[in-house]
């Protein structure tokens, strides 16, 4: 720990909050907006229409989020629309004084950044008013120390320079989210926590049949967390508190954020907690030269974008930090283009550090992948990651869980890509029950799929809304262990003992799905839920782009399914035909190695595919494989197809088979070849 936080003054704010500056109504007729920059006070009354579903990408649209210190502040609302225009402009906001902001219905929607409450701190917004507020992007603004309310009474106080009580942004919230906001944030509270001066409520959950997460969850609740004391006997969904982590983990969009917020609130020179087990990424926008659009070229946003990567560096040297870098020698292998990444974050945290037990947190909302070996790992903030290089742990809020069981044989040609999307098209997910609860899967064609694919299941929990994906570790999980790691068996065995649901467990929900009656899946433009069987798309759709690649679908197994397909088209004549462009980008070197061991290089080559160094590219919109046009049609092994997800085509997912097949039938259409029950027990 480090010790300069233990004798630091901290102390709760006043009982009543002054603020002292003007009030900015983001409503939806830019002229107001403008009067409103140019220096007018408007009084706010019903009749006023505010802005409704202002998403975090219009308050920091993604390409404002290559900034990551208190240059942000320059750019708050800089995507916000107001009829047809975009009436804030760089700057405006911050020399306009204002000191509390003012939306409509679901403020701060959509992605979870957390530039965008920062942005608008650090041009000054100390208040955040909204008729509702989005969840995460509210927790987000309390961990900042920004208050939030969604009682528009406020508003007469404010113009009236009256204090506020604090009670009014901290009635109705639980213990440790009251003294969140009494101290500032989240980093003040967890300095008065490691000092004793807060204390988080006892668990008194008595012994219970628990879930794999649950227990996992309760060998890692921080009893003290002066002393270090881990452990209680058992959880309950809705339990409160903190759990300690063994592996944190971060990429270039999120870390030089999180190390100016460690640089300025701990100290310059201060070390991290831990830093064995951190790891930082440069996967995101690896690519991002090639793709970036000339008119932000000329912005001076690509240098800004190198600053990430240059500013992760260093504090990673500086902080003995494992880095998984950038490859600085051009690869001369013939087709592969440029030099990628080490790996992109999820594919090398399954293939070197993830254990079944472990409770693991990341910067990516994929982080569940690691869930593929049975330990809980999910996604956070950057002032959560900040904070966990200090004290080890996270906030937690124990999640309810529901199970997905996949019972029967699968057909060889049908995936995990082919199961995800089943299941996302299932209504208890696509109305949104599953949102923030634990997805366990389980049945026989769970059991009898490698670690690589139950990584797709555990990935896709992202996709679901889930909390996290996980799967009980088992025999496979230990071979996985033995022969990907090296470990003995005998302490693999030892790793995944007891990591069973207990009879008895609660589950809120049980979704049932049977294998054999699957057939290949795409899922349609615009959402993973989206999902039909091939066969039900009743006409023919031309592909422009296949991709086959990223976390998802850049393992050893998908480059094995990849090559399958491919192998079985070259030796019928088939290669990708002139107009359909074909990559395949390996989730990491390792992967990359391992398909050129077996040849598969050559194979792709050979076919008229594009090999691309690892990275996650085209996936976040960087690198080669996205589409130019809104007419451009890709199938892609992905798992995310949102509107401009990949560029402004039409994007459709599908299984790695399905998009090798279509490569080569410059059509979306599954692989056959593997028609009939799976040879694979
Ligand atoms: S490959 Fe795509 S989904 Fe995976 S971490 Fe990168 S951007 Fe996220």
């Amino acid at each position: 720990m480090t010790h300069n936080l233990l004798s630091r003054s901290v102390v709760r704010r006043p009982d009543r909050v002054v603020f002292a500056g003007r009030v900015l109504f983001l409503t939806e007729d830019p002229d107001l907006l403008s009067r409103q920059l140019d220096g007018e006070d408007l009084d706010w009354s019903p009749a006023m229409k505010l802005r409704d579903n202002i998403s975090t990408d219009e308050i920091t649209p993604a390409y404002i989020c290559y900034y990551f210190d208190e240059t942000l502040g320059e750019f708050p609302y800089l995507g916000l629309k107001a009829g047809d225009r975009f009436p804030i402009e760089r700057g405006t906001v911050k020399r306009g004084g204002f000191v509390a902001s003012v939306a409509g219905k679901r403020r701060g929607k959509g992605s979870s950044r957390e530039q965008s409450p920062y942005a608008e701190m650090c041009a000054g917004i100390r208040l955040v008013v909204g008729e509702s507020i989005e969840r995460i992007y509210r927790e987000n603004c309390q961990n900042l120390g920004v208050l939030t309310t969604t009682d528009f009474s406020i508003l007469e106080r404010l113009k009236t320079g009256e204090p506020i009580p604090l009670s009014v942004f901290t009635d109705g919230e639980g213990q440790i989210t009251r003294d969140i906001i009494e101290f500032g944030g989240l980093f003040t509270y967890n300095v008065a926590r490691l000092q004793g001066k807060v204390t988080v409520p006892a668990l008194a959950t008595r012994a219970r049949p628990m879930t794999i997460a649950e227990k996992i969850f309760a060998r890692h609740w921080v009893v003290d967390a002066g002393s270090g004391r881990v452990g209680v006997p058992a959880v309950q969904p809705g339990d409160e508190g903190f759990v300690t982590t063994d592996i944190r983990f971060s990429h270039e969009y999120v870390t030089p954020m999180s190390a100016i917020f460690h640089e300025q609130l701990v100290g310059q020179d201060e070390p991290l907690n831990d830093p064995d087990s951190i790891f930082f990424f440069r996967d995101h926008l690896t690519f991002l030269d090639q793709v970036m659009r000339p008119e932000h070229v000329a912005m001076g946003l690509l240098d800004v974008a190198m600053q990430l990567e240059r500013k992760q560096r260093e504090f990673a040297r500086a902080k003995g930090v494992r880095l998984y870098g950038q490859d600085e020698k051009r690869t001369n292998l013939q087709d592969a283009v440029a030099a990628g990444s080490e790996a992109i974050c999820h594919s090398k945290i399954l293939e070197a550090h993830a254990l079944p037990g472990q409770i693991i947190i990341g910067s990516d909302s994929h982080t569940p992948h690691a869930g593929a070996v049975g330990c809980v790992a999910f996604g956070v903030g950057t002032t959560a990651i900040f904070n966990s290089w200090i004290t080890r742990d996270v906030r937690l809020q124990v999640p309810k869980s529901f199970r997905v069981v996949v019972r029967g044989r699968k057909p060889e040609n049908v995936t995990a890509k082919d199961f995800m999307l089943q299941i996302l098209r299932q209504p208890y997910v696509k109305d949104g029950h599953a949102i923030g609860q634990v997805v366990e899967y389980c049945g026989e064609a769970v059991e009898a799929l490698s670690v690589d694919e139950r990584a797709t299941m555990t990935n896709m929990a992202a996709e679901v809304g889930a909390f996290t994906g996980i799967i009980a570790p088992d025999a496979r999980t230990v071979e996985y262990l033995v022969v990907q790691r090296g470990m003995s068996r005998v302490e693999a065995e030892r790793l995944c003992e007891g990591l069973q649901s207990d009879p008895g467990a609660e589950f809120v929900h049980v979704i049932e799905i049977d294998a054999s009656t699957l057939r290949p899946m795409v899922a349609l433009p615009g959402d993973p839920g989206n999902g039909l069987f091939i066969d039900e798309l009743g006409r023919e759709v031309r592909v422009d782009i296949a991709y086959a690649g990223s976390c998802t679908a850049g393992k050893k197994e998908d480059m094995d399914m990849y090559a399958r397909v491919f192998r079985e088209g070259l030796a019928r004549g088939a290669r990708v035909p002139e107009g359909v462009r074909c990559y395949i980008q390996c989730g990491s070197q390792e992967v990359f190695r391992y398909c050129e061991a077996r040849g598969y290089h050559e194979v792709f080559r050979s076919v008229g595919a594009i090999l691309i160094e690892p990275s996650c590219g085209a996936c976040i919109n960087a690198g080669p494989g996205v589409s130019r046009g809104k007419d451009d049609v890709t199938i892609s092994a992905i798992n995310r197809n949102f509107p401009g997800r990949s560029g402004p085509g039409q994007l459709y997912l599908a299984s790695p088979y399905t998009v090798a097949a279509s490569a080569l039938a410059g059509r979306i259409a599954p692989w056959e070849g593997g028609a009939g029950p799976s040879t694979i027990s």
